[in-house]
């Protein structure tokens, strides 16, 4: 019987676990060799989306996510972690128009609430965007995304669980005999008996499989955010424009991205990561042609965070044939899948029979 379960880990997918586990009536600990999430969950976009996910199965996943976001939103009041204001997108080439149509119309095909807009339609949920940086039409809407702050919803999920935590201590080794963990070791020497152990390690989860004699192929990418200081510009939803990503981040702070500014960070030789400050440049200088009012803001932060990505791009969720005790919760896009994913993990941690759910996305298929 499983009592004792070891969450490693403390970003979305390890607090959502561990919170499902406790929820059940599990002994949780969760160890992280830093602060709670101090990992990709605190750099990240964010974005709550199903917007593009293939195949059908990750489609489903994520409209799942999204509504497990939205229903903890409902039942916790003052949960302002969440913001389902919508996300508005175009393209700025005949190629990316091509792309974005098809995009909608597999969506729309899947039941995905798409619309199109015009430049006074999106003009009237966006008010001080640029008319002049919009075309006339074929804006796509799709309403019931948005996004979270996963450091608060980490913070709540952690707060209302009944838990066992260790910070700044990592696990360094993973005890295996006859075929089933017993334990993990962590740095400060202390050694924690476990009759489960989840892999929440996010971009290191290949190296915590590593230390069970697994092997987790990963391909990992850096992404570059920046961080407006607040500026009174009315906005309340994601905007995917083509020279910008952008999103409100609070206290009228704007986050801003682009595919392009990832190839903007350098790893130096002391091993600390640099962003070339041209690219920020760049990047500030679309967001504020596309809301002027950004005119005055400065820069206030740029940072980099690690997308943890497993080798075919899917999610990896659930036990590890070879060890049935030891459990996967890893994903890109995790902001978006941790609520809903990480508690199925929990339930088949506990016995459950998730096979339906979590089928398309065992480790096995590596
Ligand atoms: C630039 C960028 C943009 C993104 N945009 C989106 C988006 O728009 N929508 C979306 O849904 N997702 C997005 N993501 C992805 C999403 O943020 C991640 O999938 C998610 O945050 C991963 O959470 P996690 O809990 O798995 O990992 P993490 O938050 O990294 O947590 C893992 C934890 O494990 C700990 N750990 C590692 N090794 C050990 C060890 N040996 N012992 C103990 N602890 C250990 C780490 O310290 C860390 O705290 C984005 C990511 C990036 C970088």
């Amino acid at each position: 019987m499983v009592e004792h379960v070891v969450v490693i880990g403390a970003g979305v997918y390890g607090a959502a676990v561990s919170a499902e586990l406790a929820r059940r009536g599990a002994h949780v600990t969760v160890v992280d060799g830093g602060p709670p999430a101090g990992g990709t969950s605190g750099a990240t976009f964010s974005w709550t989306n199903s917007c593009g996910k293939q195949p059908r199965a990750y489609h489903d996943l994520s409209v799942a996510s999204m509504e497990a976001h939205a229903k903890l939103a409902h039942d916790v009041p003052g949960s302002d972690w969440y913001h389902e204001g919508g996300n508005l997108e175009w393209g700025g080439s005949d190629g990316e128009c091509e792309r974005l149509r098809r995009k909608v119309a597999m969506v729309s095909s899947y039941g995905y609430e798409a619309r199109w807009l015009t430049r006074a339609e999106a003009l009237r949920l966006e008010p001080d965007m640029n008319p002049a940086q919009l075309p006339d039409d074929e804006i796509a809407y799709f309403p019931a995304e948005g996004w979270i702050e996963p450091t608060r919803l980490i913070a709540h999920l952690f707060s209302t669980a009944d838990l066992e935590r260790i910070w700044h201590d990592a696990v360094t080794e993973v005890d295996v005999s006859g075929g089933r963990v017993t334990s993990v070791l962590l740095a400060s020497g202390q050694r924690l008996a476990a009759d489960a152990v989840v892999n929440c390690a996010g971009p290191q989860a290949d190296h915590i499989a590593g230390l069970a004699g697994l092997d987790l192929p990963m391909r990992n990418t850096r992404g570059v955010l920046v961080y407006t200081s607040p500026a009174a510009v009315s906005t309340s939803r994601v905007v995917h424009a083509p020279q910008v990503h952008l999103r409100p981040d609070g206290a009228g702070r704007l986050l801003l991205h682009t595919h392009d500014i990832d190839g903007a960070a350098q790893v130096l030789d002391t091993g600390e990561i640099s962003v070339e400050q041209t690219a920020v440049d760049r990047l500030m200088a679309a967001g504020r042609a596309l809301y002027p009012g950004l005119g005055a803001a400065s820069v206030e932060s740029v940072r980099v965070g690690e997308r943890p990505i497993p080798g075919d791009g899917l999610p990896v969720l659930g036990r590890a044939p070879e060890l049935p005790n030891f459990h996967f919760a890893v994903s890109h896009s995790g902001a978006t899948l941790s609520l809903h994913a990480g508690a199925l993990v929990a339930a088949e941690v506990l016995g459950e029979d998730r096979t339906g759910e979590l089928a398309p996305f065992r480790f096995a298929r590596f």
